[in-house]
């Protein structure tokens, strides 16, 4: 009987031991099967979280492991594509900031610089160490504000125009701007320099246009009404009184259409309207007809105007003739106009290389110079010389009936046909005027 219970109890024994190493066999493989995916994904969660997006978990099972498996690869893949976006657009907005025309600085609240842009770096002259705070860039600019000025609201902005700095002009607009990081508002202010040099002075040299122009034509609108209100109030007035103030009503309305029609010619030139005929002629011909037509003016005042003519025969050339005598006309009647009676002026012609004239490509050109011995050109005048309306002392030409537009239509004809044109002076001593012009019009 004890031998059959010690046999019944070793046998329980036995199973309870077989039980327990089953048992414990099973909770490993059980443990394996559980921990060493959410190991996998707490390492993959490790890598991602150091930016590793590559590499993705196998999915080894349909149950519960399998479907947290499968949505941590997901959630990689979508935190991937969405870093993507976001370093995408942060490079875009980069590159736009970088290459932007416009100077921009980005300032922390305190006003400390954030962002520069190379533009703005190139402006201020500054370099990696040496950034710009919105109080010196105040300064800088010689702006009537102050940073607490700016202290304006969200998204409002204030623009300031035709600021001057470093001989130039800006549109300049500081705007404010917040954002938020981990719940915390930051925030700061951005000015934005936009360069209007060239709209401002085209805006400025069309307003002073419309200026001359009004004056110019107003003068002679005066001289016109006082003339003929004159006669009006004095009809008993005698025939050649009379007689004098008519004509003195045919002179300025004489100047007034000749005014007008340069002005014409120029705003055809202007608007690419002008209507080029290209011919070939001879340009010696052309300035010998030039030196006939205005012999009697010369010879009236006494001056010898002259062709000296070149030994070598000059080729043909390709332009628009009647523009081209306009431009010789104009420039030897300058010539007659400023040169005091009993002087000379001469005219020559060749066909050469030439290299080294201001906006001239080099090449073979024809050069026609007109030299007087006149009264010259004062040095200061010289750059102005080609702009519209614009003349040497009002007064010494009050009474030669220019209008200031010659020399800049002569000019704009000439560049048209591919050429230019140079004026050299010497006060009380002479002026000598060289127009180039290529053997075929470029227009
Ligand atoms: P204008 O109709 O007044 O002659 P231009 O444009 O032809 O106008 O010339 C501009 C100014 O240049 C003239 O008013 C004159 O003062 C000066 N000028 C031009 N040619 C000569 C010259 N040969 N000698 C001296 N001054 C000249």
């Amino acid at each position: 009987m004890k031998e059959f219970s010690w046999m019944v109890f070793s046998i329980i024994l036995q199973s309870l031991l077989i039980g327990l190493i089953i048992a414990i066999i099973l909770s490993f493989f059980l443990s394996k099967a559980i921990v060493s995916p959410i190991q996998n994904i707490t390492k993959k969660a490790t890598r991602l979280a150091k930016g590793d997006f590559e590499e993705k978990l196998e999915v080894y099972s349909e149950d519960e492991i399998g479907t947290l498996t499968h949505t941590f690869n997901k959630m990689a893949d979508t935190l991937k594509s969405n870093l993507n976006e976001i370093s995408n657009q942060r490079e875009k907005l980069e590159s736009i900031i970088h290459y932007l025309k416009d100077a921009v600085v980005a300032f922390d609240n305190e006003g400390y610089p954030m962002h520069i842009n190379p533009e703005a770096k190139t402006l201020f002259n500054l370099t990696e160490e040496n950034g710009i705070t919105l109080d010196g860039m105040i300064e800088i600019l010689d702006l009537d504000y102050r940073s607490e000025d700016l202290a304006m609201g969200e998204n409002d902005s204030v623009v300031l125009s035709n600021v001057v700095y470093d001989n130039r002009v800006f549109d300049i607009s500081f705007g404010k701007f917040n954002f938020y990081l981990s719940n915390e508002k930051y925030g700061g202010y951005i000015a934005v320099l936009h360069d209007v040099t060239e709209s401002f002075e085209l805006d400025k040299s069309r307003r002073e246009f419309i200026a001359t122009v009004s004056h110019e034509l107003g003068t002679p609108l005066t001289g016109i009404k006082g003339a003929t209100e004159t006669i009006v109030a004095n009809p008993d007035m005698p025939n050649d009184v009379k007689n004098h103030f008519l004509n003195m009503v045919i002179s300025e309305s004489d100047r007034m259409t000749h005014i007008v029609h340069d002005l014409l010619v120029l705003s055809r030139l202007d608007n690419n309207r002008m209507k080029w005929g290209a011919s070939s002629f001879s340009i010696t011909e052309l300035i010998e007809k030039c030196c006939l037509v205005l012999s009697t003016q010369a010879e009236s005042n006494g001056q010898m105007l002259s062709f000296i003519k070149n030994d070598e025969q000059l080729p043909e050339i390709i332009a628009d003739r009647e523009k081209t005598e306009q431009v010789l006309i104009n420039i030897v009647q300058n010539a007659i106009k400023y040169t005091q009676n009993g002087g000379s002026i001469f005219i020559a012609a060749d066909f050469r290389h030439i290299s080294g004239v201001e906006g001239l490509a080099d090449g073979k050109y024809f050069k026609v110079s007109v030299t007087d011995n006149g009264m010259g050109i004062p040095e200061e005048d010289i750059p102005h010389i080609f702009e519209r309306f614009y003349r040497v002392e009002k007064a010494r030409n009050s009474d030669k009936g220019g209008t200031g537009l010659g020399l800049a239509i002569a000019r704009e004809i000439v560049q048209a046909h591919g050429g230019n044109i140079q004026i050299h002076s010497k006060l009380h001593e002479g002026t000598t005027v060289d127009i180039y012009l290529p053997q075929k019009a470029q227009f």
